[in-house]
């Protein structure tokens, strides 16, 4: 087995956080490949601390290692300091399972969140020793893979890519594997590369960009369109039916180091139909397909006691509406063989009375902040994102917080949304300076730390139409908000930098003509651009003039209905009609009912699957089916129901 091992141990002790490279984690594997296996080596393209804890890289690292013929292994990107130590001594990327190199693997497959870790995936693959370009990479390459949420438009990716996958990725996994499996049993030879590709092009949920030619006229693109009648013209998203055929990670990996969400992660549902029209994660990720509360007990209760963590997080995009909640939450709580009390994390919490009464109950073990989402400032704004939380249901909430116990919460905000008015930016600091009075009468010291993030308009959402607001706009906003608040005790504001912001809405919708930016930008040393201390501004507008590109025609600019768009020829299942009218709702003002309780508005995602929605009750939640107090059907205004006492909506309200 070939290992660097010996040449990387004397680098560790000039690094920062040599933790970052070791493996050795209890759950990690350390496989023996043998000749003619098919080998995956899923990267992360960010630090260990943020990478390690992505379930989707766990799930597939599982996947691949029970099968005989293919085996995994994990890559981080290296810290800039590892990074200088690699190149000073002609070092490649490596694993960190048994630290072999990277260009040993046959797939060098990346987990794309975000986008400001473009320029990451080039500088990984170039330290793989890889050619960036796809077109410069001969048989004895590794194919270079992208997976995850990023993909839906990965156009500006396409020139370093050799395939992509879109949705689920647990059936694929193994598709992709047979098909490699057959090419390195034929002797990877001259030419066969393409040939490989062409064969994997067939596989549902693969997008393999080089067999596309993206078309112009002008600086609008007319569209991206197959080279070989073979290749579909569009490309639709994997989706898994059952999740219960799919109990992974079985065994979660516990890192040596503090990594983000250190803790058991057990996904409960995929998918979400609320319809916050925003959020690409819950358009993307369509229809919800839940776990069998069995088997989440059973995750839950086996991985507490292997892996000794103390709070279990139970994920998906809206954890309070999975319909086996209490029955989890009770099995887990009151397990006599956990070691001491365990806290059960409910990362999406939904503002209602039911999230904030089981928060109080899963939490004994430990009273951390209490985080909420209101997204907006205020109800007209909400009405248009679709997040239809009343300030009442917000108020309600926080005030039961604090009567049970809690002293600061975190409320998270959007700022830059469509059709938003300085009333609605200022709605924030006016929910916020209340949340924090209503925190008085219960605390001395209450906090609420208010954060806010610049909208980005996302692929496949209904606001993929909406020209993004320009960072001057963001910051105006922010002042006005800094100036609302600095007053007012208890209440601390933050915000994501809207340069940053830019960056990400220029990659976010932006088309093959990026590549060379993306480039450019990495050739200059911008990597590692979603730290605050690498992020480089000035660079990225600079060689996006320096390439002819407008920022503004990428960002700012409103798209008319029949605009191609550069992920036109890929599909998330959702039907391009049922986004627009969507889209012209949001601008009347209108909101949309959750489908698990209403009839369906056929907005494409359940075609095909004949999946039946599984809601916690048979009965849309407390204030209709968004749980918000409001009726959508009647426009009129409901009663909610706040630890257990039934007060009719309004009350309290400023
Ligand atoms: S197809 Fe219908 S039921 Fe399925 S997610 Fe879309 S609107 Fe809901």
């Amino acid at each position: 087995m070939s290992t660097l091992w010996t040449q990387l141990e004397p680098l560790l002790s000039k690094v920062q956080k040599p933790a970052r490279y070791i493996g050795c984690e209890d759950g990690s594997l350390h496989p023996h490949p043998r000749a003619g296996q098919v080998g995956w080596l899923f990267t992360y393209p960010d630090t260990y601390e943020i990478g390690l804890p992505n379930q989707g890289l766990q799930i597939l690292y599982e996947i691949v290692n029970e099968r005989d013929d293919a085996w995994a292994e994990r890559s981080y990107a290296p810290w800039v300091d590892l990074e200088g130590e690699l190149r000073r001594h002609g070092l490649p990327l490596f694993s960190v399972d048994t630290h072999r190199p990277a260009a040993e693997f046959d797939l060098l497959a990346f987990n794309l969140s975000a986008e400001l870790v473009y320029t990451n995936v080039l500088n990984c693959i170039d330290l793989a020793g890889v050619p960036v370009r796809a077109t410069d990479r001969r048989p004895e390459h590794p194919l270079v893979v992208l997976g995850g949420h990023c993909t839906y438009n990965p156009e500006p990716l396409a020139d370093f890519v050799d395939l992509v996958v879109l949705g689920d990725g647990e059936e694929v996994v193994s598709e992709i594997t047979d098909i490699v499996r057959e090419w390195k049993s034929s002797g990877r030879t001259d030419g066969s590369r393409e040939h490989v590709l062409r064969a994997l092009a067939q596989v549902p949920g693969v997008y393999v960009p080089s067999l596309y030619e993206a078309e112009f006229d002008g600086e609008h693109l007319v569209g991206v369109f197959p080279k070989h009648p073979d290749v579909p013209e569009v490309v639709e998203k994997r989706t898994i039916a059952d999740l219960g055929e799919w109990p992974y990670p079985k065994h979660q990996l516990v890192p040596l180091t503090e990594v983000v969400h250190d803790r058991l992660n057990v996904e409960v549902f995929r998918g979400c139909t609320r319809g916050c029209r925003f959020c690409q994660a819950g358009m993307i990720t369509r229809p919800v397909r839940e776990r069998p509360a069995d088997q989440v007990r059973d995750m839950v209760q086996g991985g507490l006691r292997r892996t000794g963590y103390d709070e279990v997080a139970l994920t998906s995009l809206s954890t309070a509406d999975f319909s086996g909640i209490d029955k989890v939450v009770a099995d887990t709580v009151n397990d006599p063989s956990n070691c001491g009390q365990v806290s059960v994390s409910l990362p999406s919490l939904r503002v209602d009375a039911f999230t904030v009464g089981i928060a109080a109950e899963i939490q004994k073990a430990r009273r951390t902040g209490l985080t909420f989402a209101p997204e907006a400032g205020t109800w007209r704004m909400r009405q248009v994102i679709n997040k239809l939380i009343r300030n009442d249901d917000l108020y309600g909430a926080v005030d039961s917080a604090y009567s049970q116990g809690w002293r600061r919460m975190k409320l998270y905000f959007m700022t830059g949304l469509p059709t938003e008015t300085d009333p609605d930016t200022l709605g924030i600091a006016e929910l916020a300076t209340n949340c924090v009075e209503l925190g008085r009468a219960h605390h001395k010291n209450p906090s609420v730390t208010v954060s806010v993030g610049g909208f980005v308009p996302k692929p496949f959402t209904p606001f993929q139409w909406f020209g993004q607001n320009t960072v001057s706009e963001l910051y105006r906003k922010i002042g006005l908000l800094r100036d609302a608040t600095k007053r007012t005790r208890g209440v601390q504001l933050k915000w994501h930098d809207p340069k940053a912001t830019l960056i990400e809405g220029i990659m976010s919708r932006g088309d093959r003509r990026l590549g060379p930016v993306i480039e450019a930008v990495w050739r200059s040393g911008g990597t590692f651009q979603e730290w605050s201390e690498y992020f480089d501004h000035t660079l990225w507008v600079e060689t996006m003039a320096a390439h002819g590109l407008s920022v503004d025609w990428y960002v700012h600019r409103h798209r008319t209905e029949d605009e191609v768009m550069p992920w036109d020829h890929l599909s998330a299942g959702l039907h391009r009609d049922f986004l627009w009218q969507d889209w012209r709702d949001a601008l009347d003002e209108v909101g949309l009912e959750d489908c698990r309780w209403t009839p369906c508005y056929d907005c494409g995602a359940c075609t095909g699957y004949g999946i039946e929605h599984i809601v916690a009750s048979a009965t849309p939640p407390a204030g209709g089916s968004q749980g918000t107090g409001q009726d959508l059907a009647t426009g009129g205004i409901v009663p909610v129901t706040i630890d257990g006492v039934r007060r009719p909506a309004g009350v309290g309200a400023p």
